[in-house]
């Protein structure tokens, strides 16, 4: 489909950074947009509708989902996670770089959509640091924290399978990292 090389699809295990590292990338770049998934998950404290995500009840996303508005979506740690086609097709038609943060299974789908958009998947720098980050967020219970690092180590099993991998040691470097693989890309000059 036209306009797909415009889509990014950036995955890591949660508390990886890539929320932080994209929010940098967007305030360097900001020609650079983000796609706003919806979820029926709690909203965050900071966290604002229609912002961070569209914030719906179950209702209204299966809703959604029959209405055939949501292109991939996933079910991850007891809640709905999807991307709107209005967002993705939105961009790929003004020919706007977007980034989609999304989990694995949902960068699985983009990428069998869209064959020419690129995935790229955020490292930590190591488990233990990985943990550290997800606990000095502070804005999961414990239960939530010891699913999301159980996850954390299937999820790094397929950072192969991205065709980009990048290492959040340091937020500017990995941001401008990002920015390169996506410069390159739309300019055509990718490897
Ligand atoms: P994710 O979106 O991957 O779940 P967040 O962006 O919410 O992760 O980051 C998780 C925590 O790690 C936050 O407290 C954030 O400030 C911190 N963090 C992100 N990147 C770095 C980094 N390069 N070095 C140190 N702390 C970081
Ligand atoms: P969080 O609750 O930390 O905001 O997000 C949990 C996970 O859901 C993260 O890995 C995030 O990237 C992923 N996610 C957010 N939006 C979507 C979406 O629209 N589709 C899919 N498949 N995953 C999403």
């Amino acid at each position: 489909m036209k306009g797909e090389k415009y889509l990014f699809v950036v995955s890591g295990p949660s508390g990886t950074g890539k929320d932080t590292v994209v929010s940098r990338l967007l305030a360097l770049h900001p020609e650079v947009q983000k796609t706003v998934s919806a979820t029926t998950r709690a909203m965050r404290e900071g966290e604002r509708d229609g912002v961070n995500y569209h914030f719906l009840t179950k209702e209204a996303f299966e809703n959604h989902l029959a209405g055939g508005d949501i292109v991939e979506h996933t079910c991850y740690c007891g809640n709905y996670y999807g991307t709107l086609r209005s967002e993705v097709e939105r961009h790929m038609q003004q020919q706007i770089p977007v980034i989609l943060v999304i989990e694995v299974e949902g960068a699985g789908n983009i990428k069998r959509m869209y064959p020419d958009s690129t995935t790229i998947f955020v490292l930590p720098p190591d488990m233990q640091e990985l943990e550290r980050r997800l606990r000095s967020r502070g804005t999961e219970q414990e239960e939530t924290i010891a699913w999301r690092l159980k996850r954390a180590e299937t999820e790094i099993a397929h950072a192969g399978d991205y065709d980009r991998q990048v290492v959040n040691d340091d937020v500017d470097r990995c941001a401008e990292d990002i920015y390169k693989i996506i410069s390159e890309k739309i300019s055509g000059a990718e490897e």
